[in-house]
């Protein structure tokens, strides 16, 4: 048999698959096996994407694989892993590492099993303990721990246990060799600890709304044919729980279960509910697993062992088998888009992997993006499970105060004042971290920017430091003024350090909890910050959006928005609904308790769409202004972006590369495509950047069309140098 072979390399230049002979001990070899084959003079890792009768090759040019590795992936996620590569114009090789054991790549073939050594007393040993065998002091301790074994374990004790008694693994292996003991490896499972944060939860009777969300879904599942919906309602209104009854169907069928969340830190709670749900069925992927945990997780899904799979945007690559049902929570969340080549987006994969399983797809929001509400077929859970109706909100005009008054409205702080003195709770949002977001001299207007990229320094109060938010650029904070020598420095601006700092001093003695990428860059510190504002009787949490995510504190009185308006300045498509989905969401997870509870919004922008229809809770409103605004101006979903980035040092080459790039699309892209550009971009990490975007009434075409030119320039000896990336349905 032949096994065409993907090695796993990430240069465009060369491209499998290659033919290689199977020999007898690597029959059971299939699609998705991870092969270490010999390449030239190398040794490469790659994946079987194909297994055939014959090759084109004579067989005198045909070599054999070294050896195979221990596990790969199974057939369906080739496929898909290789969908992902043409679809997001990437290699087949970065492809099919998404779908690859974890740590299985060009870098490695990840982490090891773990195995662990348990040791039982022969009659040999039983009797040499009893009798006059000559023993060492460690040995005879080994064998008398061993014979006090419990015998409802097996008589077993572990290495880890012999190690305590003074044994160490030789000594046991001396003891072995002489038939005194006998051992055995057994592997071991590293399970990821679970967290509980914010409310417990129970297993509720559904109410209507969801019932009937449910009967959808199961009878989708039961004609074992793709759906998709949206089920569309607030934080609060059920959705979890018709995720939980959706899995629960699944399995009933025999069918597994992927549910995406959008960042596993942030969905705390989700996880633990489905993991006291389905116990041991379930397996968590994410990135702050071990190797290890990830692994072992990993393998229990891919046996079978485990049917439920939840994690963030990669987990849409889980080997469940058979998927029935793929979630995916709090659709509009941007996580659910890769940073990196591919730049895959999970709601997409979701939706082919559905397609390709007869699953059914469920996607959940209180702020649907406008794709998805153009494009599926919603179920409304039109109220809250608790029957609290939502809350006021006021927005406070930003443009009538003056600058002296501060980040902080008159009003919000009558309001701070009022949970000072009630001892309550309120969550304050500003999507922006640091002490100030630009520093300059009051003398002779010098300002700091990076030296790197085309961007403001941002003033870190606490490190004393200004600091680049996008290559990780650091210089100490200055004193006085390098260019004129004045220390009038001004801060313009206000981050969440330094408003933290203002409603400590309005809401003192209550604590004030800070949570930002800053605060919650250590391990575990996110959560531990949750924690403690969730466990304290009354205080204010501040922070970006991480505020605003995945939790649920019922008894929060106030929340506060600052500044929400400042996503929508940035000249990119998507701001009306990225502001939409921040104020919304806030505004819909407060006054969840008796009590019920207030929202503040500030903003320079009180009639801005995104802003009115937030306040009012009106997403229907929102969605309907917005599609008719994409509509005009032939924006996604009416229409389809690609964008191509090229960046190189110098500026006018990076021109020059980006207008031939141009010529050569126009000529490769089918009629009726766009092409906008080249047009700058701030400069980042040293590289001047061009943009080229473009606009396609039909998505394949145009996404070959720059496959093939990008296969051309990254080829081109004469561009080296010239990074280019490729960003299907740009965020
Ligand atoms: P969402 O995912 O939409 O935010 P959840 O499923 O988390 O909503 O439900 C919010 C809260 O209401 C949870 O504490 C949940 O246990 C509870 N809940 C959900 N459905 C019901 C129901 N039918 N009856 C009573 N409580 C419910
Ligand atoms: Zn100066
Ligand atoms: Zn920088």
């Amino acid at each position: 048999m032949i096994a065409k072979v993907e090695p796993l390399l990430t240069t465009r230049a060369l491209r499998g698959p290659f033919d290689y002979a199977l020999p007898e001990r690597l029959a059971d070899v299939g699609v998705g096996s991870v092969l270490v084959v010999p390449f030239g003079r190398q040794r490469l890792v790659g994946v079987v994407v194909e297994v055939a009768e014959r090759s084109d090759l004579p067989p005198e040019r045909l070599a054999q694989p070294l050896e195979a590795l221990e596990a790969g992936a199974t057939p369906e996620l080739v496929g898909l892993g290789l969908w992902v590569a043409r679809e997001y114009c990437s290699t087949p090789a970065r492809g099919l590492e998404l779908v690859l054991p974890p740590g299985v790549g060009r870098a490695g073939r990840g982490a090891a099993a773990r195995t662990e050594l348990l040791a039982r007393l022969t009659p040999a040993g039983r009797a040499a303990l009893e009798g006059g065998t000559r023993l060492g002091s460690v040995q005879r301790a080994a064998i008398a721990a061993l014979a006090g074994a419990d015998p409802a374990g097996g008589g077993e004790l572990t290495a880890a246990e012999l190690r305590s008694a003074g044994a160490d693994p030789a000594a046991l292996r001396r003891l072995e060799a002489r038939g005194l003991v006998e051992l055995r490896e057994r592997q071991r499972e590293r399970r990821p600890a679970i967290v509980d944060v914010g409310a417990r939860s129970s297993r509720p009777p559904l109410n209507a709304a969801q019932s009937a969300a449910l009967a959808e879904i199961t009878s989708a599942i039961d004609r074992s044919e793709h759906a998709a919906l949206l089920l569309h309602g607030v934080t609060g209104s059920g959705k979890t729980e018709v995720y939980l009854a959706a899995a629960e169907a699944a399995l009933s069928r025999g069918r597994g279960a992927i549910v995406l969340v959008p960042e596993i830190a942030l969905a705390p709670q989700t996880v633990s509910r489905f993991a006291s749900r389905f116990g041991d069925r379930v397996a968590l992927l994410h990135s702050r697993l071990s190797a290890g945990e990830r692994r072992d997780e990993w393998h229990r899904l891919r046996s079978g062992e485990a049917m439920v799979c939840v994690g963030p945007r990669s987990a849409v690559f889980a080997p469940v088998r058979d998927p029935g049902l793929i979630v995916v929570d709090e659709e509009h969340d941007p996580s659910y888009k890769q940073e990196g080549d591919p730049r895959y987006d999970a709601r997409e994969v979701a939706v082919r992997r559905a397609r390709e399983a007869g699953a059914v797809l469920v996607c959940g929001s209180a702020t649907p993006r406008p794709e998805s509400w153009h494009r599926l077929p919603r179920v409304e859970l039109p109220e809250r499970a608790d029957g609290i109706g939502l809350p006021e909100v006021d927005v406070l005009d930003m443009r009538m105060t003056s600058g002296e008054s501060g980040p902080l409205h008159r009003q919000t702080l009558q309001a701070l004042s009022e949970i000072r003195a009630l001892g309550g709770k309120a969550i304050v949002m500003l999507n922006r971290r640091g002490w100030s977001p630009s520093v300059s001299c009051r003398s002779c207007g010098r300002w700091w920017g990076c030296p790197e990229c085309d961007v403001s320094l941002v003033a870190h109060k606490a490190s004393g430091r200004l600091r680049c938010h996008h290559c990780g650029h650091s210089e100490a904070l200055p004193e006085a003024c390098p260019d004129c020598g004045s220390v009038t420095l001004a801060r313009h601006g206000a981050g969440t350090e330094r408003v933290a700092e203002l409603i400590a001093e309005a809401v003192a003695p209550l604590p004030v909890f800070r949570l930002d990428s800053d605060s919650a860059a250590a391990a575990g510190a996110h959560l531990d910050i949750l924690r403690r504002f969730e466990t304290a009787a009354g205080g204010v949490l501040v922070g970006t959006q991480m505020v605003g995510k995945g939790h649920d504190f019922p008894d929060v009185l106030l929340s506060v928005v600052l500044d929400a308006d400042a996503t929508l300045r940035f000249p990119d498509f998507r701001s009306e609904e990225r502001t939409f989905s921040l104020v919304a969401q806030l505004a819909g997870r407060s006054g969840r308790g008796r009590r019920g509870g207030r929202v503040l919004v500030q903003t320079l922008a009180p009639e801005a769409p995104a802003i009115r229809h937030a306040a009012a809770h009106d997403t229907a409103g929102f969605l309907a202004t917005e599609l008719e605004r994409r509509r005009t101006l032939a924006y996604p979903p009416f229409s389809h972006l690609l964008r191509l980035e090229l960046s190189a040092t110098d500026a006018g080459r990076a021109q020059a590369v980006a207008e031939l790039a141009r010529g050569r699309l126009a000529e490769a892209v089918p009629s009726g495509v766009r092409i906008l550009g080249p047009a700058p971009r701030f400069r980042l990490r040293g590289k001047h950047r061009r943009q080229l975007l473009l606009k396609a009434p039909e998505r394949d075409g145009a996404v070959s069309a720059v496959r093939g030119v990008v296969d051309e320039l990254a080829a081109a000896r004469s561009l080296r140098g010239i990074s280019l990336s490729v960003d299907v349905d740009p965020q």
